[in-house]
């Protein structure tokens, strides 16, 4: 088995484990969300999924994502006003958002461990690293500027 194949099988087993039922279309967007290799939103994953099975409708591919995020298997973030984006968790990252040119650099979650610390300790809030993107100025605009 690949290592697509055995990822695959990982969100199966997760699936399993939690007693929900395993589905063809489930199965498809475990497959569609392993191959991805950047950020998609809920559109874009029920365009893949159609592409290998016609038949699964943009609700079910909605509610599946739902679904694999109460089970840890997705999460989203939102890196501008748009839709939110999805990846696979184990690959969870943090987000910078440019707000000159609207690139997006993914950096790792580590950065925030002084913030996440931080804020445990003077608020008892424990911050979600990934949801939310930081924005600002990145570097190749900030050297635009006068
Ligand atoms: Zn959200
Ligand atoms: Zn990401
Ligand atoms: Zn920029």
């Amino acid at each position: 088995m690949d290592d697509i194949g055995s990822d695959v099988e990982e969100i199966v087993a997760a699936i399993r484990g939690a007693t929900h039922r395993v589905t063809v279309a489930k199965r498809t967007l475990a497959e569609v969300l392993v191959r991805a290799t950047g950020h998609q939103t809920a559109d874009e994953i029920t365009h893949e999924v159609q592409k290998l099975q016609p038949d699964v409708s943009p609700s079910t591919v909605y509610r599946i994502l739902e679904e694999f995020e109460e089970l840890g298997i997705v999460v989203h973030t939102h890196l501008d006003q748009h839709a939110a984006v999805y990846h696979i968790a184990r690959t969870v990252h943090g987000h910078l958002t440019c707000e000159q040119c609207g690139a997006m650099f993914e950096i790792p979650a580590s950065h925030f461990d002084v913030l996440a610390r931080d804020l445990r300790e003077s608020f008892g809030f424990a911050l979600n690293r990934h949801h939310v993107a930081i924005t600002g100025t990145c570097a190749d605009c900030r050297s635009l500027q006068p």
